[in-house]
C-alpha cells in the first residue's frame, strides 16, 4: 500500500499490537475473521474494519440486506484505533469549539450536532448493553479539567452555553469539589462535565460490533488488505495483497487514520493520520487508590491544546495517554512512553512511583477543517466514506459508520449528514513530508499557545 505518512513500524498489518486491551481481552472462536482466500462478489466492500466499517456492514446486513464484506488489512478485527484507543466514549468528531461551530454553521446546525453525538454515545450504551457487557462501561460522562485557573471560568462559561443554549447535559464542577471526589494535583481548577459520556473496553466492543455484523450475514475478513482499486464499468474491483479480489457495487471506505493516500483518489490528502500514545501502569488496590486520592472512574482530558486523557481502569491501573510522536519509529515510540509517564507523574503527583506497564500508540485522522467528513464522492456516488474524527471516534465512528452505509444504499441524503460533516474536507499538500512537518509546526504553535495560558 502506497502513500504511507509514518514510518513502517507504525504499519506493521500482520502482526497484534500487544496492549493492555489484549491482555485483558482473549479472543473467542468467534471473533476471527479469516483472510480472504478466493474472489468474491458482493453489493457492498468496506473498507477497514474498525468501528466505522463493521458498523456499516452491520447496518447494511441487518436493515438493507445487502450482500456486504469487511475487508480489514490488520491481523485481527479492530487492529486499528478501534482496538488501541483509550475506552473513552464521548461526543466527538471535531477539534471546534462550539463558538468556532455556530461561526461555522449556524445555531441550529451545532445544535443539530451536539443531539446526534449525544444520541451517538448512547447508541454505544445501548450496544453495550445488549451484545457486549464485558465492555466494563465504567463512569458518568467525561471530565475536561481546567490544567489552569485562568481556563476555569471558560469551562463554567462552556457548561451554561451547553446546557442553556444547546440542551446538552452539562455542569462546571469547581475546583474543590474536583479535588475531593476525583483527584488531587497541580492542574485540577474545576472540570465540565458533559454527561452523555462514559468508559468502556474498546476492543471488546469492536469484537462485538464484527460478531453482531457477522450474525446478520455480513462476511468479514482480516490481514487482506486492499492495494488496488480499479472501476471496471458499475463495478469496483478490489484486489488484495495476496492475489483474491472483491467485486462489489459499492464501496465504503472506512480506514480513517490508517487510509493509504493511494487508495482511491476521492480521498488521497484529504485527512492527515497523527500518532496518539497511551501508556498503562502497574495495578494499585482499592485502598491504595482510595488513599492517594484517585476517586473516580469518570474519563478526564485536560484543557491543553497539545492534551493529556486519562482514567482509572476497572483493575486499577491508570491508563495515561497524549499526542505521540510525529516519525512512528520503535526508537520515537519508546521515548514518547517515558515522556508521557512523565507527565502522568506531574499530573497525578500521588503515583510519583507509577512505572510502565504496557505502552502502545495508534493513528487518529485529522481534516484541514478540523471535523469528521461523512457522504459521497461526488464524482462517482457508489463510493462513501467516513473518516476524520479528530481522535474522537468511539461513539461517533459508528454512528457515521452506519450514516455512511445509509448513503451508500439511498436510504440517507447527503442533508442527512450535519453540515460540519457533510461531504469532503479540502485537499491537503499532497506531500507526506509536508504533512508531517505541517503537524510538527501545528504542535509547536499548541505548545507554545498552552506555556502562556492562551
Ligand atoms: C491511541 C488512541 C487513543 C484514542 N482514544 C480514544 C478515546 O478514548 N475515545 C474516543 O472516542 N476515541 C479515541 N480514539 C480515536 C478512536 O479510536 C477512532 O476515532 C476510531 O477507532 C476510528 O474508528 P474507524 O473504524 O474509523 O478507524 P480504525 O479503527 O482506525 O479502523 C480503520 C481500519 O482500516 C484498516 N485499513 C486501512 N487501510 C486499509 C486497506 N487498504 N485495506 C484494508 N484495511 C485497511 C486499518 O487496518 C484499520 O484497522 C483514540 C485513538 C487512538 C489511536
Amino acid at each position: 500500500m502506497s502513500g504511507r505518512v509514518y514510518d513502517a513500524d507504525i504499519y506493521v498489518f500482520g502482526t497484534t499490537p500487544e496492549t493492555y486491551w489484549t491482555a485483558t481481552a482473549a479472543e473467542g472462536p468467534d471473533d476471527a475473521a479469516p483472510r480472504l482466500e478466493t474472489d468474491l462478489s458482493v453489493d457492498v466492500a468496506v473498507i477497514g474494519g474498525g468501528y466505522a466499517g463493521l458498523s456499516a456492514a452491520h447496518q447494511l446486513a441487518s436493515r438493507h440486506g445487502r450482500r456486504v464484506a469487511v475487508l480489514e488489512a490488520g491481523a485481527g478485527i479492530g487492529w486499528g484505533a478501534s482496538g488501541l484507543n483509550a475506552g473513552f466514549v464521548s461526543m466527538g468528531g471535531s477539534k471546534l469549539s462550539t463558538a468556532e461551530m455556530v461561526r461555522r454553521v449556524g445555531e441550529e446546525e451545532t445544535r443539530r450536532y451536539w443531539a446526534t453525538q449525544a444520541r451517538a454515545v448512547e447508541d454505544v450504551r445501548a450496544f453495550i448493553a445488549d451484545h457486549a457487557p464485558d465492555c466494563d462501561p465504567v463512569g458518568d460522562g467525561n471530565l475536561c479539567v481546567a490544567h489552569h485557573r485562568s481556563v476555569a471560568p471558560v469551562l463554567a462559561e462552556e457548561a451554561e452555553t451547553l446546557s442553556q443554549r444547546f440542551g446538552v447535559a452539562a455542569e462546571f464542577i469547581g475546583a474543590d469539589r474536583f479535588r475531593r471526589e476525583m483527584h488531587d494535583g497541580p492542574e485540577t481548577h474545576g472540570a465540565l462535565r458533559l454527561k452523555p459520556g462514559f468508559a468502556m473496553h474498546p476492543l471488546r466492543l469492536v469484537r462485538a460490533l464484527s460478531r453482531a455484523a457477522k450474525a446478520n450475514g455480513a462476511q468479514v475478513f482480516s490481514a487482506t488488505p486492499v492495494v488496488t482499486w480499479i472501476r471496471e464499468g458499475r463495478h469496483h474491483r478490489l484486489e488484495t495483497d495476496m492475489g483474491a479480489c472483491v467485486r462489489a457495487e459499492r464501496v465504503i471506505v472506512a480506514a480513517n487514520g490508517y487510509m493509504p493516500n493511494g487508495l482511491h483518489r476521492s480521498v488521497a490528502f484529504r485527512s492527515l493520520p497523527a500518532i496518539s500514545s497511551i501508556i498503562v501502569t502497574q495495578a494499585y488496590g482499592a485502598e491504595e487508590l482510595e488513599r492517594r486520592g484517585f476517586r473516580t472512574t469518570t474519563p478526564i482530558y485536560n484543557s491543553r491544546g497539545l492534551l493529556s486523557y486519562y482514567r482509572r481502569l476497572p483493575d486499577g491501573r491508570i491508563l495515561f495517554g497524549g499526542r505521540g510522536d510525529t516519525q512512528g519509529t520503535s526508537v520515537a515510540r519508546a521515548k514518547k512512553a517515558a515522556e508521557t509517564l512523565k507527565c502522568l507523574t506531574h499530573t497525578l503527583p500521588a503515583f510519583a512511583d507509577a512505572e510502565i506497564a504496557f505502552a502502545w500508540r495508534g493513528l487518529v485522522s485529522l481534516t484541514a477543517r478540523r471535523s469528521l467528513a461523512v457522504g459521497l464522492d461526488p464524482d462517482d456516488a457508489s463510493v462513501a466514506f467516513a473518516f476524520g474524527c479528530h481522535g474522537s471516534g468511539t461513539a461517533t465512528m459508528p454512528w457515521a459508520g452506519r450514516l455512511a452505509a445509509d448513503l451508500a444504499v439511498g436510504a440517507a441524503r447527503e442533508t442527512d449528514v450535519p453540515t460540519l460533516f457533510r461531504g469532503l474536507p479540502p485537499r491537503l499538500p499532497p506531500s507526506n513530508i509536508l504533512l508531517r512537518w505541517g503537524l510538527r509546526a501545528a504542535y509547536g504553535v499548541y505548545a507554545l499557545r498552552d506555556a502562556l495560558h492562551m
